[in-house]
């Protein structure tokens, strides 16, 4: 039977995102949200909003959001782009950044989002091996005009590259656009937004949904000189001129400002992920060094499958990926310290 639909699109495979339960009282450590919320600023900032602008449409160039992502960055708003999430953003780089004749390169083990927008916007690739310690390994990275992406630091492995590497990959492909995707670099890496002034190919690419807490509301973010956001809001503007709604650059606005909040719940957030890693360690597992809010982990003797599905029982959720290497591993995101107790209590019991 003949569709109405263009052939590609039959054959796509749509990006599957963690698992959202209905029920309220589960412990939920599976989809790398931040425990603490966002800051009381940021609450009162929707609220002010909420009263007075829903009847208008939003600026749709978002003057006031990005400047003040750029303030806290000290870089011109002519580097910035703002979008619905992180993963929006990331759609349109694909769309606008990458060629669709060259190959982009990332790692075989990382965010499973690239591939979907590879298929999507017709965009080929090669996958890059992470080395045996699960790290990224620059020298393996040499593209022409094509195109490198990888989030720092690497999901799901959560193991960080330093910014003299970034630079040396930098300085190897000038030809290609880099895409630094820092959805975790504020759990203690270290941001790759102070190279763009030196780097006209690199666009680094952040989140509101993790540092800031702000997941439900859907606000990314990308840096690089202006020449890069040009291509990005000539493609946005073609989907949507008005990209984030009211209540969410209110809430971004605030959030940037209240640096203190920021730091004092990414301190927290560290905190409690070295005692994750402690405890999980104790219990006979093998933890790969994490500069995220969250661990993955494999235990020397359990299986994972059965750990996630023993955990489950018990209400906790955390993620299971069943892919070659990574399936003994566990991503287990770090919740609050009444939460992440209760985990290792139950793991105690179930390895
Ligand atoms: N990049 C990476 C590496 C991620 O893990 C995520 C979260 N799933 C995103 C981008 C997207 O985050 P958001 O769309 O919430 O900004």
């Amino acid at each position: 039977m003949s569709r109405f639909w263009s052939g590609f699109v039959k054959e796509l495979d749509p990006y599957v995102p963690g698992e959202q339960p209905k029920l309220a009282n589960l412990t939920k450590l599976n989809t790398n949200e931040n425990p603490y919320g966002p800051s009381p600023k940021v609450i009162e900032a929707i609220r002010m909003a909420a009263s007075d602008r829903l009847r208008l449409y939003p600026d749709p160039t978002s003057a006031e959001l990005r400047q003040a992502i750029a303030d806290f960055y000290q870089i011109d708003s002519a580097y910035v782009f703002v979008g619905n999430g992180s993963d929006e953003v990331l759609g349109h780089v694909f769309n606008a950044l990458f060629r669709h004749e060259a190959p982009i390169l990332f790692p075989d083990i990382s965010y499973s989002f690239y591939p979907v927008y590879c298929q999507l916007y017709q965009i080929s690739f090669d996958k890059v091996p992470l080395n045996d310690a699960f790290e990224i390994d620059v020298d393996n990275y040499s593209n022409t005009n094509g195109g490198i992406i990888f989030p720092n630091p690497n999901a799901p492995t959560g193991c960080l590259l330093a910014l003299s590497d970034i630079e040396k990959l930098l300085r190897k492909n000038t030809d290609s656009v880099v895409v630094i995707d820092e959805a975790y670099i504020d759990f203690g890496g270290e941001s790759a937004v102070s190279l763009v002034k030196d780097y006209p190919n690199l666009l680094v690419v952040q989140t509101m949904s993790k540092s800031r807490s702000l997941a439900g509301l859907r606000i990314g973010y990308a840096i690089g000189q202006p020449e890069l956001i040009e291509a990005l809001v000539r493609v946005k503007d073609s989907f949507n001129s008005y990209p984030v709604d009211s209540l969410a650059s209110a809430a971004g606005i605030a959030a940037m400002k209240d640096k203190a909040y920021f730091k004092d719940t990414c301190q927290a957030v560290i905190d409690e992920r070295n005692k994750v890693v402690t405890g999980l360690q104790e219990l006979g597992f093998d933890v790969l060094p994490s500069a995220a809010n969250f661990v993955f982990a494999s235990h020397k003797q359990a299986k994972a499958a059965d750990i996630a599905a023993g955990l489950r029982k018990e209400g906790i959720i955390v993620r299971h990926f069943n892919k070659p290497r990574i399936e003994q591993f566990l991503r287990i995101s770090i919740g609050t310290a009444t939460e992440n107790q209760q985990l290792l209590s139950v793991m105690d019991t179930l390895v």
